[in-house]
């Protein structure tokens, strides 16, 4: 009995040690995990999307990339073709310049990268060399997600953007292929941007995030496009002479199709209420993407790692 108690204290006075000895060794661990950086968590998220023309990722992912820049996260935003063929007046090179112009522009109103590439308007074609363009572009970008355009469309320059970047994913891995410039390590979340084709399949919305912070954001990025939105789109589509000459007027006009034209589809709210809960009743405007089968497929943590839009589970 009296040894059994002596070793329970016996055993009581050294727990107590080890715990006194280990807590200097614990409060510096702990001390270290609140200074030291934490590369993995706090690197910005590196998002790159591909238009065939200059302004057609601004309407696809303009709001999304708003929102990435504003949290300190880097976009870029890249043109294969520099528009030569988009104006009813205006072409060749006179017409690349003012849109490569634009584009700057638009990129800088939300503070992110824009490059217009030179390939011709209207002669996008699936070659090698673009494809190896696009996997530079990737791959310098050091990019986590890739946005680009599903290959069915009414454009041939859209369906060969959407074929360009579905041909560079996983090609970007691979270190034999474009050897002047090194490989990523792992493949990128690659998405498309949302459209109304049907086949031969509809637009699927994987991740849908509200826009209405940044609604204004967006407006004013497309207001950069004056060559598009204000005189091309209109002209094609019989509107020309009802744009307002004056700028802050035009702008209002601008604001007011864009709402009628990218408002928030219906099929969009099962992807909205799973993120956003209560609060998605609310939303006015978002942005939908599709995850491609080609890239890295993301878990629901890592998506919401990627999209730190989404209220707290
Ligand atoms: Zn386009």
């Amino acid at each position: 009995m009296k040894l059994s108690f002596l070793h329970l204290v016996g055993k009581m006075l050294y727990k107590n040690l080890a715990y006194y000895a280990l807590r200097p060794t614990c409060v510096l661990a702990g001390l270290a995990l609140l200074t030291l950086p934490a590369p993995a968590q706090n690197q910005p998220i590196r998002v790159i999307a591909f238009g065939a023309h200059p302004d057609d990722c601004d309407l696809g992912a303009g709001g999304l990339a708003a929102k990435y820049a504003a949290r300190g996260n880097k976009v870029k935003f890249v043109s294969l073709t520099n528009g030569d063929a988009g104006h009813q007046s205006m072409r060749g090179e006179e017409l690349a310049k003012r849109r490569r112009a634009e584009a700057q522009e638009a990129g800088r109103r939300i503070g992110i990268e824009y490059e217009v590439l030179d390939n011709h308007d209207g002669k996008l074609l699936p070659t090698l060399d673009v494809r190896e363009q696009v996997i530079r572009e990737i791959r310098q970008w050091k990019a986590d997600i890739v946005i680009a355009p599903r290959p069915n469309d009414y454009h041939p320059d859209h369906r060969y953007t959407g074929v360009l970047v579905q041909d560079a994913s996983y090609m970007v891995i691979v270190p034999d292929l474009v050897t002047d410039t090194p490989p990523l390590k792992r493949n990128p979340v690659f998405l498309y941007y949302s459209d109304r084709f049907t086949r031969p399949q509809p637009f699927r919305a994987d991740i849908v995030v509200s826009i209405d912070d940044v609604f204004e954001e967006k407006i004013n990025m497309l207001d950069a496009h004056v060559s598009q939105f204000y005189e091309w789109l209109p002209w094609t589509e019989g509107q020309f002479e009802q744009v307002p000459k004056d700028p802050a007027e035009r702008k209002k006009w601008l604001a007011a199709s864009m709402r009628g034209e990218r408002k928030l589809q219906s099929e969009w709210r099962e992807a909205l209420e799973k993120r956003y809960g209560a609060q998605a009743a609310s939303i006015q405007h978002a942005e939908a993407f599709e995850i491609t089968e080609y890239g890295r497929q993301p878990s629901e943590e890592e998506i919401r790692k990627l999209f730190p839009f989404f209220p707290e589970r």
